[in-house]
């Protein structure tokens, strides 16, 4: 099966399952999340019907699709396998194709940055990207050096022990799920 009829049919099924607070916080970003969480029922309420109203309940579908495909392009044919089967998805023979490369995370050397990656924080060692790839300097945001949270990565799999216990703030699949530098 083709990598991009595997993408499809995951985000097609993840699209059905998800439901619609869960559609509109996905395409409407953090900020919206922190605000409805601080808001009445009825305010949080108001606040979806003016999102699907703008967007329209296929607009809003459309938009979690495309932002799908473009996150799944990046992951691991036997990783997005895994998911089909999880999903009792039944697939035609294995998953082919090449991932779209995302940009490198500078510490874990992973590719598990967005197109856009300034101020991501790696999901796979939690690195928060800012642009500085001198090994030396220290980054204020992170708290150490990116010498410093290589090293760590190589001990505990993440830039350093706090965010490696951390289960929340990492995702236990991540390495699964993306392409290593070391590896192509
Ligand atoms: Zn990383």
């Amino acid at each position: 099966m083709d990598r991009a009829d595997a993408i499809l049919l995951l985000i097609t099924r993840t699209v059905q399952q998800m439901t619609l607070p869960d559609k509109v916080r996905m395409i409407s970003g953090d900020f919206f999340v922190a605000d409805l969480e601080s808001m009445s029922e009825a305010e949080a309420q108001r606040a979806i019907d003016t999102v699907v109203e703008e967007y329209g309940l296929d607009g809003v579908e459309e938009q979690i699709i495309s932002m799908g495909v473009r996150e799944y392009e990046t992951w691991r044919n036997e990783y997005l396998q895994e998911c089909l089967l999880k999903s009792g998805l039944k697939i035609d023979g294995e998953v082919s194709g090449q991932p779209r490369l995302a940009p490198i995370c500078p510490c874990c050397k992973y590719r598990s940055l967005p197109e856009d990656p300034l101020f991501h924080i790696c999901s796979v060692c939690f690195w928060e990207y800012e642009g500085n790839l001198e090994p030396d300097h220290f980054s204020a945001i992170n708290g150490m050096t990116l010498k410093e949270a290589i090293a760590n990565f190589d001990i505990y799999g993440a830039k350093d022990r706090k965010s490696s216990i951390n289960a929340d703030l990492l995702d236990p699949d991540a390495k699964r799920k993306y392409v290593r530098l070391s590896e192509e």
